[in-house]
């Protein structure tokens, strides 16, 4: 892609302005308390460590965000890549909810606008942005990474991007309740640490790995696939952007970082369509459909992953009935 294709700013369409109290808000959830948590997680440990107990519990909440924010969030509520029953829609959304990234719909008015305008003017978050020059790529990733929560003066308009979001009565009541999401995602860490260790030392050792060090670990990793998975990696399919794939996002994001296949066909219900390529937010989908909760999945076509393949993509699956 050339530089001339990128700028910093974008265009206003599909955008609202967001106010000074609400980017300040913006700064301190989603940029400052991200980078002191894992500081404060080392001063931690070296002072009085981390028990089983501690992990168990952040491990637990780890996986409960990220399927939210993958299957709930993005696969289903964004690109609707499956169907599901109402109670998993909304735990799903509920689970979504608990990584502290916003309410749902504000989540897939901005990703939409990612996948409409990706790495050209209008993208939320390009790690091109700036040029592809050294410099200019380093400060792009950081804009992509985290930066541009701040600097953005225009958020995606809700109304513009996700109008069958806010038609639908189940989602203007999680959006309306997200504070209270929000207070489960330390609350619920806290109250089983509690419980567990019978003590209110419990509590708040549980609170600080399974609610902070667990929020900011999920933010870092979620926001690779915009940074890192825009950046490096291999790209075995055509697409006007430079999504790619990189393994270890995938692994910790749970299937996200096999991002090349997703802006090739975003409503696909399984991003890692290759040999070798580790799923498990699409395996989740597949016990849901197979249990009888999900339904109508896109699953990926072989015809159409064909036709979008590049140069490097020789071990395509010759199969697109799931992971
Ligand atoms: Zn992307
Ligand atoms: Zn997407």
């Amino acid at each position: 892609m050339s530089t001339s294709a990128r700028r910093s700013d974008p265009p206003a369409a599909g955008t609202v302005t967001v106010s000074t109290g609400r980017r300040t808000a913006y700064l301190i959830v989603l940029v400052v308390i991200p980078l002191v948590a894992p500081a404060a997680a080392v001063v931690a440990v070296w002072g009085w460590g981390i028990g089983p107990r501690d992990l168990v519990i952040a491990a637990l909440m780890y996986a409960v965000s990220i399927f939210g924010i993958s299957v709930g969030y993005h696969r289903l509520l964004t690109h609707r890549s499956f169907r599901c029953r109402r109670p998993l829609r909304i735990a799903l959304a509920v689970a979504g909810g608990l990584a502290l990234q916003g309410p749902v719909s504000l989540w897939a008015a901005e990703h939409r606008r990612h996948h409409k305008y990706a790495d050209r003017p209008g993208d939320p978050h390009s790690p091109w942005a700036y040029g592809d020059s050294g410099r200019a790529l380093l400060r792009g990733l950081l804009h992509a990474h985290m930066v541009w929560f701040y600097t953005a003066r225009r958020r995606s308009d809700r109304r513009h991007w996700v109008p069958d979001l806010l038609a639908d009565p189940d989602i203007r009541w999680l959006d309306a309740l997200y504070p209270v999401t929000a207070a489960a995602s330390f609350l619920l860490p806290a109250a089983a640490g509690g419980l567990w260790a019978g003590s209110w030392a419990g509590a708040w050792s549980a609170l600080f790995w399974g609610g902070l060090v667990r929020y900011a670990v999920v933010h870092h990793v979620t926001w690779s696939v915009n940074s890192i998975a825009h950046t490096f990696g291999d790209r075995e399919f055509d697409t006007r952007d430079s999504s790619s794939n990189v393994w270890w996002v995938a692994l910790l994001t749970f299937g996200e970082g096999w991002h090349n296949w997703h802006h090739a066909e975003p409503t696909c219900a399984r991003h890692g369509v290759r040999k070798g390529q580790l799923d498990a937010s699409a395996r989740l989908i597949r016990m849901f459909e197979r249990v009888g909760w999900a339904h109508d999945v896109r699953w990926p076509d072989p015809r159409r992953m064909a036709a979008r393949r590049g140069p490097a993509a020789d071990d395509i699956e010759p199969s697109g009935a799931g992971p």
